[in-house]
């Protein structure tokens, strides 16, 4: 009996600290961690005037490297956090370094402006906008040059949104409708929120001289905006003919893209920014014969 009641032991013993230890490399398990030591930031993609290549803000893509599970992709952590009631204290931590990073390399001009992704429960905390005002008053930050992303799918979601939403435009913010397209809602979200600007999905930009359903969506998307006063965000160029193709149909169109700039740190782009006109590479070698 005595020996098998030891080896029962045994392996319970060793079981548990098998789980112990893989819960330990887990991925909440590491948020939490990475959240408590303030490890996850934010790299800023330009967001360009396709018709002039000049660079007229930034938005800002969280980014994380753990010493134990390596880079993981914010589509991951987000959402993890978003389960995991984790995400209100991400958003802020993250929110507080991009205004420091717009104080210190990012305030090219007063129209100069800053993206930044929000999720629902981000813009259903009424303390939110609270902080955010606290936080630009401090740094001399208009509200006009903060855009809050939201997207398509959470927009369709609630009428506390509708609500959030307004009050931020009554408070001077920009909202832009992210990943537009990819969800259900798109015309009477438009006409119920007017929001700012609009960011045309990038599987519509792959769709571009193709006769899809995507390129038929895009030629209806152009007309619709015609009609509207909003601005328009291509996501995801990569190419020279993308951009030839989107200046002739919306000649004010806006985008952002590898073919300009993967996300890089704040910096990098107040460099870029202090040879203003800045006038991408990419623009500049499509226009010099
Ligand atoms: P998004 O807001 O639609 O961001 C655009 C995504 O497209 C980014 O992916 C960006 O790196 C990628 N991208 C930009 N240009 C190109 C291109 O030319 N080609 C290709 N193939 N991809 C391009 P990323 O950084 O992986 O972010 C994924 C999503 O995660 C974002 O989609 C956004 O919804 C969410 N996200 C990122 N940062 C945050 C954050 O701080 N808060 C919240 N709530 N969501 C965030
Ligand atoms: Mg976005
Ligand atoms: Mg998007
Ligand atoms: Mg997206």
């Amino acid at each position: 009996w005595s020996i098998l009641v030891g080896v029962f032991f045994g392996l319970f013993t060793a079981f548990s600290w098998a789980i112990f230890k893989s819960n330990r490399r887990s991925l909440i398990y590491r948020l939490k961690y990475a959240l408590k030591n303030d490890l996850i930031y934010s790299l800023y993609q330009p967001k360009v005037q396709l018709n002039t290549g000049k660079i007229i803000g930034v938005e800002a893509l969280a980014r994380w490297q753990d010493q134990e599970l390596g880079t993981v992709t914010p589509d991951k952590f987000i959402a993890c956090a978003e389960q995991n009631k984790l995400i209100t204290s991400l958003t802020q931590q993250l929110v507080v370094k991009n205004l420091d990073d717009m104080h210190r390399y990012l305030q090219a001009d007063s129209e100069f402006t800053l993206s930044i992704n929000l999720s629902i429960q981000d813009l259903s905390n009424q303390s939110f906008l609270h902080f955010i005002e606290k936080q630009i008053k401090n740094r001399g930050i208009n509200p006009e040059q903060i855009i809050f992303e939201v997207t398509e799918r959470s927009a369709a979601q609630n009428d506390v949104l509708k609500q959030a939403t307004k009050r931020f435009i009554r408070k001077g913010y920009q909202i832009s409708l992210d990943d537009f397209g990819t969800g259900f809602s798109n015309l009477s979200w438009l006409t119920a929120f007017e929001p700012n600007e609009i960011k045309i999905d990038r599987m519509f930009i792959q769709s571009i001289g193709t006769q899809t359903v995507n390129q038929i969506t895009l030629d209806s998307i152009f007309q619709l905006v015609r009609n509207l006063n909003v601005k328009l965000v291509f996501e995801g160029i990569e190419s020279l003919e993308e951009v030839d193709y989107l200046t002739q149909h919306t000649p004010n169109a806006i985008g952002q893209g590898w073919l300009y700039s993967k996300a890089v740190d704040a910096k990098t782009i107040g460099k870029q920014l202090k040879n203003q006109p800045f006038t991408s590479s990419a623009f500049l070698a499509h226009n010099v014969d």
